[in-house]
């Protein structure tokens, strides 16, 4: 799973030296190459939809605390108390931050 610009991406297909990512919205044909490292190196296409960047903030957390549960001996309910506040804190910022065209205003 990869997040760019508040936008989800799905891994497609994975080679030796590039992984192939697709926007997650049904809809959409966006694609996004990155190399092993998850560095972009190209996408393709324009997304047909807007982002919902708190929906998706929740949505990530999920996964993030989904994959950690996986991969780490980290006890759940430290993992979840460690990326709730986290995720508290992107969230206050969004709803506390001025628009970059209030900030111009
Ligand atoms: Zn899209």
């Amino acid at each position: 799973m990869l997040v760019i610009d508040n936008y989800v991406f799905k891994l497609n297909k994975t080679t030796t030296t590039t992984k192939y990512y697709r926007c997650e919205h049904r809809e959409c044909d966006v694609t996004v190459h990155t190399d092993i490292n998850n560095v972009l190196l190209k996408t393709e296409g324009n997304h047909c939809h807007v982002i919902e960047p708190e929906k998706n903030k929740i949505r990530i957390f999920k996964q993030v605390l989904k994959e950690r549960v996986i991969n780490e001996s980290t006890p759940i309910p430290k993992i979840y108390g460690e990326e709730l506040a986290k995720m508290m804190l992107t969230l206050a910022t969004i709803a506390i931050l001025p628009s970059q065209r209030e900030m111009s205003m």
